[in-house]
């Protein structure tokens, strides 16, 4: 066996043995909240489609006729030929709802972070990060050469220490957090940190990825207590309640242009199709006009985590720690075999020991599915 094989082979078989090789499974959506795997129609509980978009007539509509018209893909970087006028309205649209100047569209959330981070900062910048920031915050975070510091999570406090002892060594500091952390479901203290970071000169960036659509009236983990935070760079994704596919950041004008004239994932990746931004305005002009549909995933999860004796919900998704990677796994079997999807979410996506179910909730789910989802934990000892 040549070395190639030998190093996937080992590597494999030693990630199996801790419960931590990962398979892909064919999964089709159909309708809502439904999934089909191995041929069995399951309700899914671990989709980021929130308000079901990606389900929505008028959105799939958006998407043929753009597609007919423009055809299926951009064909080359926006910055060369790429740049369809869809994009423009896209970000318009985008800039309003987040109460911004202006923003940028990438071709993911994950892109977007690692074009936007390394443009703004670098060598001799400072990246403050919640320990339980994203992977791509993170990534983004490496590839910018800036040093970074991770505060505990949540711990503004510590943030401040960390600012105390090291913003003065440093040029710029980019501070970094989720505005709602993708595997706890809880919130960052958004308008708090802005105050610390206006306080320090330090630039604050939340990654709104699952408050957009949501939280806050639509707008996003700035608006979550019903005022406005003051947050400089709001990123985030038109993948999970948007329901189509992009990634974005809200900014300023000099901001943005910065980000258009620099940032390199946007420079040498080609644009979204056509489809993807005239799907992407649909869904943004339905969460706009649907106030009853961007608050009932929350009340889903508020049914869930009041059934099991939880605290309240913050967000539409809800973790049960686990612990064990094996065990999470048992449990997620058990679940599809009573008829849920709900994968388990093992290490490194979470730390070490803290293996989880994670259940998110959606527009489209039936209050009878969550009570018996609920009382099917509960028989299996989860309360
Ligand atoms: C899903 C996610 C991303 C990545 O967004 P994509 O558009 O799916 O690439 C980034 N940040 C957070 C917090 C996420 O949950």
């Amino acid at each position: 066996m040549d070395s190639l094989e030998k190093f996937a082979t080992e590597k494999l078989a030693e990630l199996e043995a801790q419960h931590l090789r990962r398979w892909l499974v064919e999964t089709d959506r159909t309708e809502d909240a439904i999934a089909i795997r191995n041929g069995k129609r399951l309700i899914s509980f671990c989709c980021n489609d929130y308000l079901n978009l990606s389900q929505h007539p008028e959105v799939k509509q958006a998407v043929i006729a753009a597609t007919q018209r423009f055809g299926a893909g951009a064909g080359a970087s926006r910055l060369v030929s790429g740049n369809h006028s869809l994009y423009g309205e896209l970000e318009a649209a985008l800039a309003r709802l987040k109460g911004t100047e202006a923003a940028c569209v990438f071709g993911s959330g994950y892109l977007a972070n690692l074009g936007i981070i390394p443009a703004l900062v670098g060598s001799g910048d400072l990246i403050l990060a919640d320990a339980l920031s994203h992977a791509c915050l993170l990534a983004g975070g490496r590839l910018s050469g800036a040093q970074t510091l991770i505060f505990r999570h949540n711990d503004m406090a510590h943030l401040a220490e960390l600012l105390r002892i090291h913003r003065k060594t440093y040029r710029h500091c980019l501070i970094l957090t989720d505005g709602v952390f993708s595997m706890d479901g809880d919130l960052a203290p958004v308008r708090e940190l802005a105050e610390i970071a206006h306080a320090c000169d330090a630039w604050l960036m939340t990654d709104d990825a699952h408050g957009i659509g949501v939280l806050g009236d639509g707008r996003g983990s700035s608006f979550a207590d019903g005022g406005k935070a003051d947050v400089p760079l709001q990123m985030g994704t038109l993948s999970k309640a948007v329901g189509v596919y992009g990634g974005y950041i809200c900014a300023s004008h000099a901001v943005i242009d910065l980000i258009r004239t620099r940032a390199r994932t946007l420079i040498y990746s080609t644009g979204l199709p056509p489809g993807v931004a005239a799907a992407a305005i649909a869904s943004l002009e339905i969460i706009a006009r649907g106030p009853q549909l961007r608050a009932a995933p929350l009340h889903k999860a508020r049914r869930f985590t009041r059934a099991m004796n939880l605290p309240d919900a913050q967000s539409p998704i809800v973790p049960l720690i686990i612990g064990d990677a094996a065990r999470a796994l048992a449990l997620s079997t058990m679940l599809e075999e009573a008829g849920f999807l709900v994968t388990a979410i093992r290490p490194p996506t979470v730390p070490d020991g803290t293996a989880r179910l994670r259940f998110t909730f959606t527009a489209a789910h039936q209050d009878a599915d969550i009570d018996r989802l609920a009382s099917t934990l509960q028989m299996a000892g989860l309360t």
